[in-house]
């Protein structure tokens, strides 16, 4: 979220009141001397501090995984130092806050460690391999100061040269980072270790970068020649890229999971997964979903997700957009990159489809309630009950998609798409307005650019409808075959579409 505009008003600020932002300078330093001890080792110097006590707190979650994770649970030896060594006060007064006295020191060292348990792209992990700082889990930040401008120098084990992350270094300074603010900060994981670089690309004229623990890609060329193919694709379908750099970050083959990020994204991946068709195409659909992201929950963003509330969690409505939408966009950015086929992009269709259409939660929650109780509920909707009474957006999400997509099109005569919804909404909130939307803006947006309502549509959001595929696949000339003896929920091409049909099934496919 607006890592442009925050960079500017800083700037602003600087000139207009250039010592009251510079009053209070934060700088952290952090060591991990035995990483077999899954430990880091933080210290803050914090000087130029106004008044007698400060809190400090450490979020209970971070961005893109909508999960309370009270990170501040790991944290052990916090100390609190003034320059001459002397121990100041403080006091852990809630699960994520200490307040620390310091009635005639501007100037103080906190330290602390921090303990590492599991390799996942949402917690901090370290061991002999490598290490992953994820900041919500290591960083503390004055309570209420969250636009402090702030540095962070990594002292890496002696054994490991490299450090990978989104932020900009400062020159001349080793290992040494700055970020205008702990947004950016908590948006920019560190990867450390001995690591391997891919050769970088160019889309639009901006470098990216893939930099990994042990990424084992046989044939680089061409993976990086798919994954410039993905981001070519998905800039093209907003017009735009809003960062100066970017870097896939992988924590390696035995990590779990992905999380988007403003100008990188965290990811567990092993080369082994592209030597077979199917394991590329589901690698590649899962870096294409990470990347786009970058617009779609980072920039395109429902109104709740920034400023975070990273005390409570900040939950929204509308996740089936974030994530469900994203989904439906990682099928078609690989189809239309030359790089999956139709039968590819219908399959995984099929899958969502098939996997919703099975679990009888599609009859207990709606999209919405989905999308607001994931906190609650987990990602995937809650497992291990005795009747089942939860769906997950990942997969109601994309097909709702669908329908909306091949919706519009038929009733714009397929001069619209759901292309179109996003690139409003990219220009409209994050670009014009600088915010997230409301439900009301979105269905607002999204009915003009069909030029007229989709109550139906919007009652697969709010309730539990039973989805009528046909009517809407038909539209792009689609059917369901579901003519064996069990429901095979296959996507197939009517026999003799008309041309409309045929243009929106062509345009949709990229063709
Ligand atoms: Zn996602």
């Amino acid at each position: 979220m607006q890592y442009t505009i925050r960079k500017t008003s800083i700037l602003i600020c600087l000139l207009l009141t250039g010592t009251l932002v510079m009053s209070q300078q934060l700088s952290f330093t952090v060591s991990m001397e035995q990483p077999a001890s899954h430990y880091f080792h933080v210290e803050l110097h914090c000087a130029k501090v106004k008044g007698a006590a400060t809190d400090f707190k450490m979020p209970v979650w971070t961005p893109g995984y909508y999960q309370r994770m009270d990170y501040a649970q790991n944290v052990e030896n916090f100390k609190v130092k003034s320059p001459a060594g002397d121990t100041l006060v403080w006091e852990k007064n809630t699960g994520n806050n200490w307040h620390i006295t310091h009635p005639k020191q501007s100037t103080f060292t906190i330290s602390y460690d921090v303990k590492t348990t599991r390799l996942f792209v949402g917690t901090p992990y370290i061991d002999e391999e490598r290490a992953f700082l994820l900041p919500a889990g290591v960083f503390v930040h004055p309570a209420g100061k969250i636009n402090l401008p702030v540095t962070v120098q990594i002292k890496p084990w002696s054994g490991w040269r490299n450090v990978a992350t989104g932020l900009d270094s400062i020159a001349g300074k080793l290992f040494t980072y700055t970020a205008p603010d702990f947004d950016i900060l908590y948006d920019c994981p560190f990867l450390i270790g001995n690591l391997e670089e891919l050769p970088s690309f160019p889309v639009r004229g901006i470098t990216h970068r893939f930099i990994g623990y042990k990424p084992g890609v046989a044939n680089a060329p061409a993976f990086t020649s798919d994954l410039q193919k993905i981001v070519t694709t998905a800039s093209d379908i907003i017009g735009d890229i809003p960062y100066k750099h970017y870097t896939f970050i992988s924590i390696g083959p035995r990590g779990m999971g992905g999380i988007e990020h403003l100008n990188n994204t965290t990811i567990s991946f092993g080369g082994n997964a592209l030597e077979d068709p199917k394991g590329r195409i589901r690698a590649l659909n899962f870096i294409a979903h990470e990347y786009f992201h970058h617009y779609n929950v980072k920039r395109i963003r429902p109104i709740e997700l920034g400023p975070f509330d990273y005390d409570k969690g900040s939950r929204t409505n509308l996740l089936w957009v974030s994530e469900g939408l994203t989904v439906y966009y990682e099928y078609l950015i690989l189809k239309r990159a030359g790089i999956s086929t139709e039968e590819d992009m219908l399959s995984s269709f099929r899958n969502n489809i098939m996997a919703f259409q099975t679990q009888p939660g599609r009859l207990y929650q709606s999209l919405q309630q989905a999308s607001y109780n994931t906190w609650s509920d987990g990602p995937f909707g809650r497992r291990d009950e005795k009747e089942n009474k939860t769906i997950s957006y990942y997969d109601k999400g994309p097909v709702v998609g669908l329908l909306f997509d091949f919706a519009i099109r038929h009733n714009t005569g397929n001069k619209k798409s759901l292309d179109d919804v996003m690139r409003t909404l990219y220009r409209e909130y994050y670009q014009k307005k600088k915010r997230g939307f409301t439900e009301e803006e979105l269905r607002k947006v999204i009915e003009q650019t069909a030029g007229g309502p989709l109550n139906e549509l919007f009652d697969y959001i709010y309730t539990t409808k039973e989805l009528d595929y046909n009517k809407y696949l038909g539209y792009a000339g689609l059917t369901i075959d579901n003519s064996g003896q069990a429901p095979t929920y296959k996507i197939t091409r009517i026999a003799n579409p008309d041309g409309l049909q045929q243009e929106i099934l062509e345009s949709w496919l990229g063709k």
